[in-house]
């Protein structure tokens, strides 16, 4: 490993992206663009990155949020606990270290949120320590340049990868690991064909040396799929909406249109829901999380008088101050037309 490690630096150093995180080496930034980054595309993290930084720069901000505005300048961005985690870990930050970063891998990997892969990231780029950061772009690139035909989903394999790339780590570990991950992430792609003749270890890999990189790395498991069925009451009383908070399982807490498991019939419909002046049958949404899938259906129903422990909100105040989760947008743009 240690002839690629050479190549993988000085292309680093030549060819980097350049990103709003990368202008400096300040833990609160690296720390908010990783999480960022976790299932998410660079280029659709680029804005949400400066939103967040213009309402809270600095760590003591992030601490005193109100959850509600937390979650919607994550808005988009998905898993919303991992929102819950960064601001659960600023108030140790400024409870536990007086506001200022942890700096030791062991102290970061305890925040809530960070995982080895993160904690590596961070004590590597912000404070140079010899950590790596193993990501799927990682071992991908590890894989290819050494010819495994390795599952990189066992997790023994993972660690047996993170131990090869920390015994040849060089000094500059930070820039290393971002080295090999961009490698990962723009020139030996996942699917597909790698882009091989742009790379630096080009007449070193062996993978490509044996014309395997497209076999390499191999994937065994394969996540099970749920499937659930919802029906969404897209209530309307006047200009107002109801909301409701989300109270168990996937995306607790979040804002949502009322809605029940199941395909309901307009019977249904009405022996649940009081006050009818019209209902008809609204869009239907297919949605995928990583281990589930809804299929959702709708009704429009308008309401003569608000009910419930709803809360009742016009458009523009859902816009400006609730966070509806990604499953629930298609229904929101479809109320959006009636107004
Ligand atoms: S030569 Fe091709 S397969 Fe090998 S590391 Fe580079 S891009 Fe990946």
């Amino acid at each position: 490993m240690k002839k690629y490690v050479d190549l993988i630096l000085n292309w680093y150093l030549e060819n980097k992206r350049d990103l709003p995180w990368r202008k400096d080496i300040d833990p609160y930034h690296v720390w908010i663009s990783e999480i960022m980054l976790q299932q998410t595309r660079i280029e659709a993290v680029i804005d949400y990155y400066h939103r967040f930084m213009k309402r809270l720069p600095t760590i003591q901000a992030l601490s005193e949020v109100e959850e509600d505005e937390l979650l919607k300048l994550w808005e988009g961005l998905g898993y919303y606990n991992r929102a819950r985690n960064l601001k659960k870990a600023a108030i140790i930050i400024m409870k536990e270290y007086h506001g200022k970063f942890p700096q030791t891998y062991e102290e970061i990997l305890s925040l809530p949120g960070i995982g080895k892969y993160t904690a590596g990231a961070i004590s590597s780029i912000c404070f140079h320590l010899p950590e790596v950061a193993v990501d799927g772009n990682v071992m991908r690139v590890f894989c290819r340049i050494n010819n495994k035909d390795w599952d990189i989903a066992d997790s023994k394999i993972q660690k047996r990868i993170g131990e090869e790339l920390k015994k040849n780590l060089p000094q500059d570990s930070g820039n290393f690991n971002q080295g090999i991950m961009e490698l990962g992430e723009v020139i030996c792609i996942p699917g597909g064909m790698p882009k091989c003749d742009l790379c630096p270890l080009k007449y070193h890999c062996m993978a490509h040396l044996k014309n395997r990189e497209c076999l390499i790395p191999r994937r065994n498991v394969k996540t099970k799929v749920s499937e659930e069925e919802y029906t969404l009451f897209l209530l309307k009383c006047g200009d107002k909406f109801a909301l409701h908070k989300r109270e168990v399982g996937l995306l607790k807490n979040m804002w949502e249109f009322p809605n029940e498991k199941g395909f309901l019939t307009y019977e249904e419909v009405r022996k649940r829901i009081p006050h009818i002046s019209s209902i008809e049958l609204s869009i239907t949404n297919i949605h995928i999380f990583t281990h589930k899938k809804w299929f959702m259906n709708s009704y429009k129903i308008e309401v003569e008088k608000e009910f419930g422990s709803y809360q009742w909100v016009n458009i523009s105040d859902i816009e400006k101050n609730y966070a509806l989760p990604s499953a629930f947008m298609p229904f929101f743009e479809e109320i959006k037309k009636d107004i």
